[in-house]
């Protein structure tokens, strides 16, 4: 039996991703790149713009033609769009099974189930704001456990999932509807996980969360298990994303300092500049709180680098609000951000109450102009490196090769992070996947460091 997968979406969907194949491949199955030869296809979903879910309905469209050929073709839609449109999705005409974020663990039964008998299958949460029952969770610590592995294309890293969820209802976002309330996992789940992926060869683990310096249990916060999970065997380095502004922990700053392994480096999504529109967002946190939180990270861990994210043209927002986020970009001194037009989403409280008032084409050129005020504060970081030797972990080849002038070859170039996560591309022979390697940076661009292997 042969799976094509096609997946959408965040890092989150593509950690479900990687169990989900994991999981088949055991269970038997193999996964094919050709759609036409496939038995199952298995789309895993986002909801978090409407362009994703956009994309999903068209190749769902893809999919009737396929299944004319191929009439017992079995399509499984799983994650966030799944659980948020439930029946309404198992109703498309090429959807045999629908499946919750939380019930991914289910999936190779309800596909050999639907290989034994055509009827449609669905498991999805049906109240997602109710914590989910222990033996769901149970389940899923264990799949994780069980089928977590190396990156796929990323020889060395693995992702880590440390809590599900999100309790904060920014009112433009999905998340809190399709993945229920946060809920950490156990630390001792996440450590055993982690021995298992380091003694499988991974070097570096980000650790991931939709608000993950959020993470509590019982016994830890998320500075305590930066501590545990910096003292397995192994692991060099050790990234988390995404921070969530509100209630930061300063010992997760006092962490990074103590912990050569924890990269300096914090994601942390500011969304607007202006206070008006951040309360509309119910973001929880005035422009100038935020600010105090960057600067106490940098007055902790000077070295520490920043990414942000902004929407641009929420509803409501003004060309004064607009030019406080690019401000509050040049105030933050982002290495990057991650810059999105606003969208609508069904169900969220932006959507029911706030018109979406800003037109497309004004939306297009803030986003464009954001874009460019962030590009001059990251060239200009960028352009600090030059010269000076970074460590970087490599990911791979990049897309482009270089010419080799001694014999008209080309031959290829490695591209890589830092800890601080900037990309850095440099000449280097394949092999150097998943090592670590010095870099002498000889120039840089807004996006880009590039240099020679020392
Ligand atoms: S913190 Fe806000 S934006 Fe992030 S996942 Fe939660 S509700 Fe969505």
């Amino acid at each position: 039996m042969k799976i094509f997968l096609r997946s959408f979406g965040c890092q989150m969907n593509k950690l479900d991703s990687n169990l989900v194949v994991n999981s088949f491949l055991q269970g038997g199955f193999e996964f094919t790149e050709e759609v036409g030869e496939a038995d199952v296809v298995l789309v895993n979903t986002c909801s978090v713009r409407n362009h994703a879910e956009e994309r999903v309905l068209s190749l769902l469209g893809h999919m009737k033609h396929i299944r004319k050929t191929n009439p017992k073709l079995i399509v499984a839609v799983f994650g966030c769009m799944a659980q948020r449109l439930k029946e309404d999705l198992l109703n498309h005409p090429v959807v045999n099974i629908v499946c919750g974020p939380m019930q991914i663990p289910e999936l190779p039964r309800l596909v050999n189930g639907a290989i034994e008998n055509t009827k449609k299958q669905k498991a999805v949460s049906e109240n997602i704001r109710q914590k989910a029952e222990s033996e769901i969770l149970s389940t899923l610590d264990d799949f994780e456990q069980d089928f977590d592995s190396v990156e796929e294309n990323l020889p060395a890293q693995a992702y880590v999932r440390v809590m599900h969820g999100c309790n904060n209802f920014c009112s433009y976002c999905v998340v809190p509807y399709v993945r229920g309330p946060e809920v950490s996992r156990p630390a001792e789940k996440i450590i055993t996980q982690i021995k298992k992926l380091t003694d499988a060869g991974v070097k570096q683990v980000t650790l991931l969360g939709q608000t993950v310096n959020s993470y509590k249990t019982e016994k830890l916060s998320f500075a305590d298990l930066l501590y545990a999970v910096s003292k397995i065997e192994g692991v060099e380095w050790i990234k988390f994303v995404t921070c969530y502004p509100r209630n930061f922990d300063e010992r997760i700053f006092q962490a990074i300092i103590d912990l050569p392994k924890v990269c300096r480096y914090l994601h942390i999504p500011a969304q607007s500049g202006s206070d008006r529109i951040l309360k509309a967002m119910n973001r929880g946190y005035t422009c100038e709180e935020y600010l105090e939180i960057i600067n106490k990270a940098k007055e902790i861990v000077p070295d520490i680098a920043v990414a942000g994210d902004f929407i641009v043209g929420f509803p409501g927002e003004s060309d004064e609000d607009f030019r406080k986020s690019a401000e509050l970009i040049e105030k933050a001194q982002y290495k990057n951000s991650y810059i999105f037009k606003y969208s609508p989403r069904p169900g969220t409280r932006a959507d029911e109450k706030l018109a979406d008032d800003v037109p497309n084409e004004i939306k297009k050129q803030r986003n464009i102009e954001l874009l460019a005020v962030q590009e001059k504060i990251s060239e200009e970081i960028n352009k600090t490196f030059v010269g000076k030797t970074v460590k970087v972990l490599v990911d791979g080849t990049s897309k482009k090769g270089h010419l080799d002038s001694a014999n008209g070859k080309e031959l290829p170039q490695l591209i890589g992070r830092t800890a601080g996560d900037f990309i850095v591309v440099f000449d280097g022979p394949a092999n150097l996947a998943g090592q670590f390697v010095d870099v002498n940076i000889t120039r840089a661009s807004a996006l880009t460091l590039f240099g020679e292997k020392k």
